[in-house]
């Protein structure tokens, strides 16, 4: 009964979202394959012909790649930010050489626990994107777990624990994270103070909605857009109609500035 209660504030907190003006687009990807056939979870899966697609048509019509650090600068809808989540291998393997190529920034959200384990990066390949300049890395837990579900000491460990861990063998600063599973859900309140007391300066959701003119404190519970196989088509052609309509309007209005 709850958790339906919770899915109706996300879908009532998406439509309100998605009404105020379209500040850009994060988009959160998990496993970028180069055959569907090895995808662990359709759901959570592209394969790499189609994401390269997507990243070219969106190239194609005035889209800008933004790193995450300009999030809160971002006021338009042809801003798209990649992110990854978990840490795949394959986002090392498969994303990364067509990131580079084309010079588009990205964030990769690690869980912790993850790392080194069979489909997940290795510590070496992390390293190596923390070096990257186009890379951001953040946190996304240590474990992956709901984090209502978290006891105090459990949420302590798990937000400021993997900040913690990424920080000292990349030797930066981690100041982002995103919510394991990221559903209203899944994100009590206490959770999104933790990451606040744990010196996050953003953290992101699965809110399914544009970036719009946040108060301030709401830049604890970010919206991304979830991308899939099934799906990729269809985001494609919403960011590039947004962003058709907005430089339409600013040219009616005598503007044609995309900043
Ligand atoms: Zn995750």
């Amino acid at each position: 009964m709850k958790r339906i209660v919770y899915a109706i504030a996300q879908k009532t907190l998406e439509f309100l979202e998605n009404l105020m003006p379209n500040y850009g687009y994060i988009l959160m990807f998990h496993e970028i394959k180069e055959e569907l056939q090895f995808c662990q979870d359709l759901r959570y899966c592209i394969s790499m012909s189609s994401f390269e697609k997507m990243i070219s048509e969106l190239e194609e019509n005035q889209t800008r790649f933004c790193a995450i650090s300009e999030v809160l600068q971002s006021k338009k809808p042809a801003n798209v930010f990649i992110t990854f989540d978990d840490g795949y291998e394959d986002i090392y393997s498969t994303a990364y050489p067509i990131l580079k190529k084309k010079r588009i920034p990205f964030t990769v959200f690690i869980t912790t626990e993850f790392i080194g384990k069979d489909g997940y990066l290795t510590l070496q390949m992390l390293k190596e994107l923390a070096q990257e300049p186009l890379c951001t890395i953040g946190a996304h837990s240590v474990s992956h777990p709901r984090l209502r579900e978290c006891n105090k000491k459990q949420l302590v460990d798990e937000i400021h624990g993997s900040k913690y861990y990424i920080e000292t063998f990349t030797n930066q600063t981690v100041s982002i994270f995103a919510y394991p599973y990221g559903s209203v859900y899944a994100c009590s309140l206490e959770s999104i103070r933790e990451t606040k007391n744990a010196g996050y300066m953003l953290a992101f959701s699965t809110l399914n909605a544009h970036m719009n003119p946040l108060p301030n404190h709401l830049r604890y519970f970010i919206p991304r857009i979830s991308v899939n196989e099934s799906n990729y088509k269809s985001i494609t052609k919403l960011i590039i109609e947004s962003t058709d309509e907005d430089v339409t309007k600013e040219k009616r209005m005598g503007n044609p500035s995309l900043d």
